[in-house]
């Protein structure tokens, strides 16, 4: 049985551990492909690109010959999936001077300025950060101040806000900020809300969906077909929203 997974979150199997055998193969030509192998008690093989490497994860019983052709008739996708992450990793946000920030669905130019007096000013084309040393720790933290106070002007009171409307409001115990490495926000059981105040550069309308998507689930807690439909009911486009999400997402994350 073959498998084939177009996408996986899922961490990198460590190399040393027992029960897996691990080697490095490059497909001849026309296009040199260099791939890792990682072979377990697995049934399926299964390719990952990740960290612009390419691994090919496999059953022991599977020859080199037969990993070699899988990852022949995938190489159209592997070669896209390297592309997509080399230029993911081309538009991630860096904090220094002169780089791009993606900011409301915009690309501006970031330039930062020594100042006593911390600042942000975002003009037609650029944002300017005033910070008091110009190193990525002290650029952060101000661009961290000044996300954190849009995040609580604007979240707490329009969650509030939607999950009255959805007659969830004895539901919401809470509405927190925290930097998480993947999330944009979080619902628990027991009715708080968790943002990632990075969202404070996306565009409102991705905001309005993020607190959507959060208020239902005070209502559902999984993401069943019942979920998407009372998301749909308060966002009818949230479509666009995820899709938007899922295109840029990586161009806000520092
Ligand atoms: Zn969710």
């Amino acid at each position: 049985m073959r498998q084939f997974m177009t996408h996986s979150n899922k961490p990198i199997i460590a190399l040393t551990s027992t029960t897996q055998a691990a080697s490095t193969k490059v497909l001849p030509a026309p296009t040199p492909l260099t791939y890792h192998i990682v072979r377990s008690k697995r049934k399926t093989m299964v390719v990952h690109v990740q960290h612009e490497q390419v691994q090919v994860r496999a059953p022991h019983f599977v020859s080199d010959a037969q990993i070699a052709d899988f990852v022949g008739k995938h190489t159209q996708w592997i070669t896209r999936k390297l592309s997509e992450k080399a230029q993911h990793d081309s538009q991630r946000l860096r904090l220094q001077d002169n780089a791009k920030i993606f900011y409301k669905g915009k690309s501006l130019r970031l330039r930062l300025f020594v100042r006593t007096l911390e600042a942000i000013e975002v003009t037609d084309t650029e944002l300017h950060i005033f910070a008091k040393r110009i190193d990525e720790r002290s650029v952060a933290a101000v661009l961290q101040r000044w996300l954190m106070a849009q995040a609580k002007a604007v979240l707490p009171q329009r969650t509030r806000a939607l999950a009255a409307h959805l007659n969830a409001d004895t539901k919401l115990k809470d509405v927190v900020f925290r930097k998480t490495k993947s999330k944009w926000g979080h619902c628990t059981s027991s009715g708080r809300i968790q943002f990632n105040w990075l969202i404070m550069l996306a565009p409102d309308a991705i905001i309005d969906y993020m607190i959507c998507h959060e208020v239902s689930h005070l209502l559902v807690m999984n993401h069943s077909a019942k979920f998407w439909a009372l998301v749909e009911s308060v966002c009818p486009d949230y479509r666009v929203y995820v899709r938007w999400l899922r295109k840029h997402e990586h161009r806000l994350w520092i």
